[in-house]
């Protein structure tokens, strides 16, 4: 099963009120009109063995990654946190102690970006053995910037990143990022940002969203892609950088006079690099000392 196939699966079951929603599954947040306002809603899960190993970094740090997690597609569509709830699935024998951690790891993460965790569940799993897993959802909204879509990126578009890629889990990176709400709203309120995501499945995963969601390809210059320390010791550290994932850095996309500005100004702590553009048809390339390769979510191949 593929998360985008069922995505839109559920999308075409879905008999969306669209007073009420205005923008459904598919995107970083779904953005429900309530009351004349628009809120976004989120929500995130990670487990055990796979977005952390509860034996390696503890319960504390699970917690506020799956915290910052939720808090990164809020960024991701230039919203401001309200609130969180949580559920928890613990293992067998799991103490108070680090349900406690997990507490504590959340609500220090929310703290940070004024959003309290105002509800939840615990289970367990008893006798049966499951891993630990949290979700967390988290209510936004939009104190005067329109969300930012994955779907409106355009031809002639430049492609845009916050930060360094690559490499996040060769440290702690992955579980101890900032989710980058300041900056999208900086962003977004002094640049006319088409289309925006937050890279979780990776460079070229999350770029695929935004082509793919917007109706467009997308080309990326390789010699432009910053690349993480992080990633420095990797036999390929470009590889790492398109396909690693979890920076929570924002990946967007402008027009070019736009871009010119932005990349002039520098607005942000963390510098933005542009690297590709927009054009059209389907899919990613990758150019490469001269040549064209095609990417897939894996891998590249020459084009022939
Ligand atoms: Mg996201």
């Amino acid at each position: 099963m593929r998360e985008f196939e069922f995505i839109e699966w559920i999308r075409r079951q879905g008999r969306f009120d669209p007073e009420v929603v205005a923008i459904g599954p598919g995107d970083d947040c779904a953005v429900l009109t309530i009351g004349g306002e628009k809120l976004l809603i989120t929500t995130d899960q990670v487990l055990d063995g796979v977005h952390f190993s509860l034996v390696e970094h503890g319960a504390e740090a699970a917690g506020r990654k799956s915290a910052a997690r939720a808090l990164s597609d809020i960024a991701a569509m230039a919203g401001v946190p309200v609130a969180m709830v949580a559920t928890v699935a613990a293992p067998k024998g799991f103490s108070q102690a680090d349900a406690e951690a997990i507490y504590h790891g959340l609500q220090t993460c929310g703290d940070e970006f004024g959003c309290p965790l105002v509800g939840g569940d615990l289970a367990a799993w008893g006798e049966s053995p499951g891993p630990l897993q949290i979700s967390v959802t988290i209510l936004g909204k939009c104190d005067g910037i329109d969300p930012v879509l994955r779907s409106g990126a355009q031809v002639g578009n430049a492609i845009c990143v916050t930060g360094k890629l690559g490499g996040a889990w060769a440290t702690r990176r992955h579980l101890d990022f900032t989710p980058r709400i300041a900056d999208a709203r900086i962003l977004a309120r002094q640049f006319a940002i088409s289309a925006m995501i937050d890279i979780s499945d990776g460079l070229v995963g999350d770029l695929r969203h935004i082509a793919d969601t917007s109706g467009v390809a997308a080309e990326l210059d390789a010699s432009a892609i910053p690349i993480h320390a992080d990633a420095a010791g990797r036999k390929d550290s470009l590889e790492a950088a398109l396909f690693d994932g979890e920076d929570y850095e924002l990946l967007f996309t402008m027009p070019p006079d736009q871009t010119d500005r932005l990349i002039a100004a520098q607005p942000l702590d963390v510098k933005i690099t542009r690297i590709g553009g927009i054009v059209e048809g389907i899919g990613m390339t990758l150019l490469r000392d001269g040549k064209r390769e095609k990417l897939d979510s894996r891998g590249w191949e020459h084009e022939t």
